[in-house]
């Protein structure tokens, strides 16, 4: 399933794969963004580029999973970045 391209400012592929959060996905992320993730669905895209967490409607961005510059695991968005 093929999205628009990642809303991330730092991501550098125009026309990336963006597919939906999968339950495996969404079961690997601390509780505390979880919740709020969760609370999009199922509007939250996974950029398969940057591995960028987001919503389409409202555009926002929760966080990245296993980005290959900050390593494995779960990197949650600062509210001020
Ligand atoms: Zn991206």
């Amino acid at each position: 399933m093929r999205r628009k391209a990642c809303p991330s400012t730092d991501c550098s592929a125009a026309s990336a794969p963006q597919w939906s959060l999968t339950a495996g996905q969404l079961h690997r992320i601390p509780e505390a963004s979880r919740a709020l993730i969760d609370a999009h669905m199922p509007a939250v895209r996974y950029c398969s580029y940057c591995q960028a967490i987001y919503s389409m409607d409202p555009a926002v961005i929760f966080g990245w999973l296993d980005n290959n510059v900050a390593g494995a695991g779960w990197r949650p968005k600062l509210a001020d970045s």
